[in-house]
């Protein structure tokens, strides 16, 4: 068996938002020169992400916004939702297929056939909001996949981990109510969103961590903070909202993460998984601008999912 699922699809590459925009189809192809030249694509099981349906989208967002969403392209050019959230013709046949691959890598794991699963997609999620798209994100692709795997598996509890370094606003908007779904997640504050520290509920475990925070204090929320609400929660599924702007060299934030940080995050969740949830770890690409970094970071996660 192939440990480790690759899910991508080449229509996550016509989604642009202007010349010089950070959220760009580079940063997917600098993940796949990455894997290649790390001799990594021998090790995995390659897939197509499929077309998420309005159904599966509409279990994390009202359909209505879903629709309208999906209605809403232009014909040429670009048209913009907010200051730094745009869509193109092509931007959503790009999200579709973001969010399918979050459900296909459930469907995976939940089978059996891998044990866990990395999506290279974009655009990313986790700022998307139940009724509500915004920086660089439209459909919560996350929130979509914790939920089929509640509706079409029968889970009943699931965690969402989140080392990006903004704070996933939209996850929490989408699962504050829900106990089923735990949301363990460390970010800069004071900073975008500005959201995540006002009475969060139970089940959202945020961390706030100030600019210049680095790995050894991450690890140590990690171990003090995090593991213990987990263990709790009893997870039978964790989804990762793997955001590598948290990295030092990545200029979008100012915390200072390294690639082996990253692997010791991933290895901690494989423990955990190990544990509770029959090994099964869905991870899927939220930001991450700098692309040598972004590139390197990815490969060092995918190496420590494939125990490589
Ligand atoms: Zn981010």
């Amino acid at each position: 068996m192939t440990a480790t699922a690759f899910i991508t699809h080449k229509d996550c590459w016509l989604h642009e938002m202007g010349p010089y925009h950070p959220e760009c189809a580079d940063r997917l192809s600098a993940i796949n020169d990455r894997l290649i030249a790390a001799g990594m694509d021998l090790f995995l099981a390659f897939h197509d992400a499929p077309v998420a349906t309005v159904e599966q989208l509409s279990r994390a967002h009202p359909q209505e916004h879903v629709e309208g969403l999906l209605a809403n392209v232009p014909e040429s050019g670009i048209r913009h939702l907010d200051p730094d959230t745009a869509v193109c013709p092509g931007s959503m046949k790009a999200a579709v297929r973001a969010a399918g691959a979050g459900i296909l890598a459930v469907d995976l794991v939940m089978s059996k056939e891998v044990e866990n699963a990395f999506c290279a997609v974009r655009p990313p999620g986790h700022h998307a909001e139940k009724a509500k798209a915004m920086g660089f994100c439209f459909f919560n692709n996350v929130a979509v996949a914790a939920h089929h795997a509640m509706a079409e598996h029968g889970l009943e509890r699931v965690a969402i981990i989140d080392f990006d370094v903004h704070h996933g606003n939209g996850t929490e908007d989408i699962f504050k109510d829900d106990p089923r779904v735990m949301m363990a997640s460390i970010f800069q504050h004071p900073f975008y969103p500005y959201s995540g520290t006002d009475n969060p509920a139970p089940n959202m475990v945020n961390v706030p961590v100030p600019a210049g925070t680095r790995g050894d204090a991450f690890r140590q929320i990690v171990t003090d903070i995090w593991m213990p609400a987990l263990r709790k929660h009893n997870p039978q599924l964790i989804v990762i909202s793997a955001g590598f702007d948290s990295h030092y060299e990545d200029d979008m934030g100012s915390l200072g993460l390294v690639e082996a940080d990253y692997v010791w995050v991933t290895e901690q969740l494989r423990a955990l998984a190990d544990e509770c949830a029959e090994k099964r770890i869905v991870s899927i690409l939220e930001g991450g601008y700098a692309l040598s970094s972004l590139a390197r970071s990815v490969v060092s996660h995918i190496k420590a999912l494939a125990d490589i």
